[in-house]
């Protein structure tokens, strides 16, 4: 007897359909006309079954921060840095139970849309101590039945700029914080001149210390012009060489390269694949290009050309209806149509790519074990409502089952009327 047979369904290798059979929350079976007596059954009537959604990078502390009634820019947009300092204001009036709270909503709606891991960034600075850490600490284990929770410690309030910050971060990392994180844009000296070096390395020197996995937002700017030397994610990627720390790393946004020109943005290319530097674009098509008057730029990364020289390249939401992107579902397929029209990534091949994108590429940046449709994988799998995984993006179809663990955890399904036509 096992717990679930999930017949005729389409894997994205498979020529033809199959059966999955799963006991004790794994794969333990598949091939042709499987002969399981099951406790529970799935028709999967040709669809595509694939392995689910991993989340990458997700504000998950301050998401859903935004009235759900009435979900746009509660008010005018200023600059990045403004709504930074709108942020800092409006975080100051949660409590505890507002943040579990509005992570539980989140979770539970990124589990209906296909997700079972989040790496979630989390406020942690002097000012609020761990509070927002031991809300997403709590959230993180009455949510397991749902979600694969890392939790990276973000430096709001930046890391180089008082002596108190590396045992504030060491104590963050003793006390469930999975992942270090860094924000050198944030990084402001009493001149107000960024320094983004000391960041990246004092961030670096405590992810090591702790040996844990870095994750920093980086190069998040788009200037007219930039140098290789002055791409942060160069220099991060050349420290990750000296610290012997390859693919321990994650680098978020990498806007500004695709300022550089093209034999810069190729030089800097070489030394992200040599760091073996995961990188994380983001939706920032909201964010970047809004003081551009004629040709408006988009502010994505070179998603391509990084994808072409082998490095593991992911997209992720990042901010979810809060102050700085008032838009977002939790939705990495929806996510992914945004990045087919941003990046032009609009073949069937390149289309397949987003969907590996969002599920292998960031499983492998989370470091998850056992991810995958291979016997002994953990079952952790989505039934779409269509056959192939450019037919799932660009026609925003429903995700039928969601499995997490070898257990339905959401059903979706779409219905509606029509008149039929007299003729
Ligand atoms: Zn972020």
């Amino acid at each position: 007897m096992i717990d679930l047979l999930v017949r005729n369904i389409q894997t994205e290798k498979s020529s033809s359909t199959i059966d999955i059979a799963v006991k004790g929350g794994a794969i333990i079976d598949r091939g042709k006309g499987l002969n399981y007596r099951s406790t529970a059954l799935i028709e999967g009537d040709g669809n595509l079954l694939h392995p689910c959604f991993v989340e990458s990078h997700l504000h998950l502390d301050i998401a859903l921060m935004n009235d759900p009634q009435t979900p746009g820019r509660p008010e005018p947009y200023l600059s990045h840095y403004g709504l930074g300092v709108s942020l800092e204001k409006r975080r100051r009036t949660f409590t505890q139970e507002d943040i579990e709270n509005r992570a539980v909503t989140a979770i539970k709606s990124a589990s209906r849309h296909g997700i079972t891991a989040i790496r979630a960034q989390c406020h942690v600075d002097r000012e609020i101590g761990l509070k927002h850490l031991e809300s997403l600490v709590h959230v993180r284990e009455i949510c397991s039945e749902l979600m694969t929770l890392q939790i990276v410690a973000f430096p709001q309030q930046v890391l180089t700029n008082h002596p108190d910050n590396y045992t504030l971060f060491q104590e963050a990392l003793r006390n469930g914080v999975d992942v270090m994180g860094a924000a050198p844009n944030l990084d402001r000296d009493q001149h107000g001149k960024t320094d983004f070096r000391a960041h990246i390395d004092m961030g670096l020197v405590l992810a090591v210390a702790a040996d844990v996995d870095l994750d920093v937002h980086v190069d998040l700017a788009i200037p007219p012009s930039i140098t290789l030397d002055e791409l942060e994610t160069v220099y991060l990627a050349r420290r990750v060489i000296e610290y012997n720390y390859e693919n321990r790393v994650a680098a978020g946004h990498v806007s500004a390269l695709g300022c550089a020109s093209p034999d810069i943005a190729q030089k800097a290319i070489e030394i992200i694949h040599d760091a073996r530097l995961h990188v994380v674009c983001q939706p920032d098509l909201y964010r970047l290009g809004r003081e551009d008057e004629q040709n408006v730029r988009r502010g994505l990364t070179r998603v391509k050309e990084l994808l072409n020289r082998g490095v593991n390249v992911t997209y992720a939401s990042n901010n979810v209806r809060d102050a700085l992107r008032p838009t977002g579902n939790f939705d990495l397929l929806e996510e992914g149509l945004i990045l087919a029209y941003g990046a032009h990534m609009d073949t069937v091949e390149e289309l397949n790519t987003i969907m590996k994108m969002s599920t292998y590429n960031s499983a492998r940046m989370l470091g998850l074990q056992n991810y995958g449709l291979e016997i002994g994988c953990d079952a952790d799998f989505v039934i779409f409502d269509c056959q192939t995984p450019s037919a799932a993006i660009v026609g925003q179809v429903e995700k039928l089952y969601v499995v997490r663990k070898g257990k339905i955890v959401a059903e979706n399904r779409r219905f509606s009327t029509g008149v039929e036509l007299s003729k």
